[in-house]
This record gives structure tokens, sequence and C-alpha cells, in this order.
């Protein structure tokens, strides 16, 4: 707990935080969260990761650093449930765009702020494929005592996620190559100056994103749903939702499991591959080690890399993979892929029936339409999808799809498989003219 270590000095695997649940405070049924419900002033019970915190405490409530994140918006999305295939009224949507810095992200830094807090941490660093130094620079901005470096990669950054790093103030260095590079250097740049590590290997960063889950099932009324559908990218999302999931059956605060569906971008499907092509699983905590490595090294000489117009999920390499194997096996979960068009569309989809979101976001919806097709997942199962970031982090992409012929879409995307926007909604480009204006709103 005191100090920022995140690998077993010994084998190298990601630590994983554990409690001794006797000690524990917790309410008997779900339903006493309720309370916090009706407390004004208490920061803790304002933000939507710490009305939870007797089941992620680590930290004593007056070490807690908080912005009020977590206040997201859970949604029945009937006019979605058509294109993903589902029935009215089972499809969820957990829009995790909706919080302060707009992604997920923020669930789980406000728990790693508060563990650097308590180990004394001066100084932060992160790699990022954008929302990551979003978020920790917001952190950092309103915290004022924890300044942070991010590393992000020299090839793609939705700019609104750039735009908020550079905003907040926080010291940005791009780095020439992809965000897996960035991995590598940005554990070696934090051990050798003493920086404290605010990726997702950071287990707190977990513990807050469990949250997320208790609050589908607050969205839900204290019911969980058949399935939680989530974009994979580092996998630190699936990880810390089967740990919540796990941990609230053991302490009996809920009677079932969840299924969980993980949804690579085609592009980016190491886990898809290492789990229904390598058939690799968690096998109760002995994992073939030797055969993901040799998966890498394939990875390695066949020169892949990761590509997909879902930025936040173009990764190959995993951090969280082994935890998220864990996950599968505690939720009886499966992963899926799915192309970039497929995405595209499915986010297209999401904005014309609820308050959209980014790219990698819609893999989850364009998951369900697959899974759905299939046959995995029935009309009638209770699915939510976690749309993990706000649909303004990367408008580039939107209009680009709005704006651009097929043909130019296509160009423009060349090497993505995009063959262009199903559904388009172009401007109508009109003189300055009364007559034209009125024929072009009536047509
Ligand atoms: C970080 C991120 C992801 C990937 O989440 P993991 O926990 O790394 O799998 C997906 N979507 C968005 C918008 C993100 O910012």
């Amino acid at each position: 707990m005191d100090e920022p270590l995140f690998e077993c000095p010994t084998c190298g695997d990601l630590l994983d935080v554990g409690y001794d649940w006797s000690r524990a405070v917790l309410p008997e049924r779900l339903e006493g969260f309720e309370e916090k419900w009706s407390v004004v002033g208490d920061p803790l019970a304002f933000s939507g990761v710490w009305q939870y915190h007797e089941l992620l405490p680590f930290a004593a409530p007056d070490h807690i650093i908080t912005v009020g994140e977590g206040k997201t918006v859970f949604q029945q999305a009937d006019r979605v449930a058509p294109y993903a295939r589902m029935n009215r009224g089972r499809l969820f949507l957990q829009y995790e765009g909706m919080n302060p810095s707009g992604s997920f992200k923020d669930n789980g830094m406000t728990a790693a702020f508060t563990h650097a807090h308590l180990v004394g941490a001066t100084r932060a660093i992160c790699a990022s494929t954008g929302n990551t130094s979003a978020s920790v620079a917001m952190y950092s901005a309103v915290d004022g005592q924890i300044p942070a470096v991010v590393l992000v990669g020299s090839g793609k950054i939705a700019y609104g996620k750039l735009a908020q790093a550079l905003d907040y103030g926080v010291r940005v260095v791009q780095v020439q190559g992809d965000f897996d590079t960035c991995m590598k250097r940005v554990k070696e740049v934090a051990k050798e100056l003493r920086l404290y590590l605010m990726n997702s290997l950071n287990p707190f960063r977990l513990e807050g994103q469990k949250t997320i889950m208790y609050r589908i099932i607050e969205g839900l009324l204290w019911d969980v749903p058949d399935w939680v559908v989530v974009p994979g990218g580092n996998l630190g999302n699936s990880s810390a939702f089967g740990k919540a999931f796990r941990e609230l059956k053991s302490l009996g605060l809920i009677s079932r499991i969840p299924r969980m569906a993980v949804i690579n971008a085609a592009g980016a499907d190491t886990l898809y591959r290492i789990v229904n092509q390598e058939k690799i699983t968690w096998n109760d905590g002995r994992v073939d080690d030797a055969r993901i490595a040799a998966f890498y090294r394939q990875m390695e000489s066949e020169h892949r890399r990761a590509r997909t117009v879902a930025s936040a999920i173009e990764i190959n390499r995993p951090v969280n993979l082994k935890k998220c194997l864990r996950a599968l096996a505690w939720t009886d979960g499966i992963v899926e892929k799915v192309g970039d068009q497929e995405i595209l569309d499915a986010k297209a989809q999401v904005s014309r029936g609820g308050f959209g979101c980014e790219p990698a976001s819609a893999a989850s919806v364009a998951g369900v339409r697959k899974l759905r097709q299939a046959g995995t997942i029935g009309p009638d199962e209770r699915v939510v999808c976690v749309l993990t970031g706000h649909p303004l982090k990367d408008p580039n992409i939107t209009v680009a799809y709005h704006t651009r012929t097929d043909e130019e879409l296509a160009d423009t995307y060349a090497g993505y498989g995009v063959r262009g926007a199903t559904f388009g909604n172009r401007p109508i480009l009109v003189e300055d003219n009364l007559d034209e204006i009125i024929a072009a709103i009536q047509a």
C-alpha cells in the first residue's frame, strides 16, 4: 500500500489489490448505498466512484482526491436497440463519456491520484492514446500538487484529447512511435526518474473502474444484466469489471455474475487471437506464459502493428492481458472483434438514438450487433454496453464521415477497411439566396 510498486519484483506479473473483507464495513444489501443519494455537501457521497467507498476501501475518507467523477448516465436505449438487433427495453448504454474529462478514465484516475498521495508521489507520468493523458492532466491541474508528464505516440491522437492535455498544462512529450512503444518507454522512464505511473497496470486504477459496474447495477435498480459489453484496449476495464462482479458475488451482494463480452477492433485484435485462436485461458492462474511470449515474437516477426480508426483501442500489447483472461474465466466471458466500418456505423447509430460516443466506445454496440447475428446473445437478454468516451473527443472522424463522399472516405482511411458512410448526414451547400435555402430545407 505504501509503495508505488505495481509489478511483482520476482515474476514481473502485475499486482492486484486484495482486501481483508472481514474488516470492511459493508451494507447488507446493495440498496444500502442509496442512503448516499440524500447526502448533500459530502464530496465522497457526490462522487459516482466514492459513493461506493466501502467496496474499494484502500484509503481513509479524508485522503481521497475527488473531482466529482462518475456522475454518468445509464440509458435504456430503445432507439439504438434495433440496430443492435435487440428487442425494445433490452439494450442499455452506460455513458462514461459524461465524466469530467470526458472518458471512463476518471473513475480510475481518482483512485490512482489518491494512492499517489498516500505514497507521497511528487510527480506522475503516463503513456496514452489520449484519454489517459487527458484524465491525468485534469487531476494534476485540479490537485495542483502532483505535476504530470504524458507520453503520446506520434501517430494518431484524437484532437479533443490532445487539446485537453495541452490546455491543462502538463508536459506533453510526443514520441516517434505508436502506443505500444510509449508503453514500453514509460515504464523505463518511471523507474529511472521515480515518477508515479498512472497507466492501467496501476492496480488502483482498476479499483476505481469497478464502480462503473456498481452504477450499472444501480441503474437496473440493483439487478444484474445478462451481458456487459466493453471495448478492449489495454484491458483495464474488462479486468476491473470481472473483479467487481467476483467480489460482489463472494460478498453475497449479488446472486449471479453477468457474462462479459470484450470487443477488439479487427486491426488491434491480440486478445481475440489469444483467446479464440491460440485458446490460451486463465487456467486457474497457470497461464501459459511461454505461448503468449511466442505469440508476441510471431507478431514482431510479421511486423504487425495495431491499426484502427478507434485510436483509444489501437493497442497490440495489452498490459492487463492476464487479468483480463481471469475476468473472462470469472464471467464466462467471450471475445469478439469488429471492423472499422462497423465501428463508424455503430457510432453514427449511437448518436442518432442517444448522446453519442467516440469511435472506440462504439465497438461495444457493433459487437452486440455481431453477437446477436451469430445467436450468441438473445434478443431478449438484458445487455449493457459501456460507452467509454465522449463524442467530442474525436470530432475530425465524425465530420469526415458525414461530409466526404464514400470514395473520399475510403481514400482518407485507406488501409482501414472503411468503404463509406452508411449513415452519412451530408450538409447541403447553397448560395446566399432565399429560394435556394428554402429549397434545401424542403428537399
Ligand atoms: C482507454 C479507452 C479504452 C480502452 O480501455 P481499456 O481499459 O484499456 O481496455 C476504450 N475506449 C476509450 C474511449 C478509452 O479511452
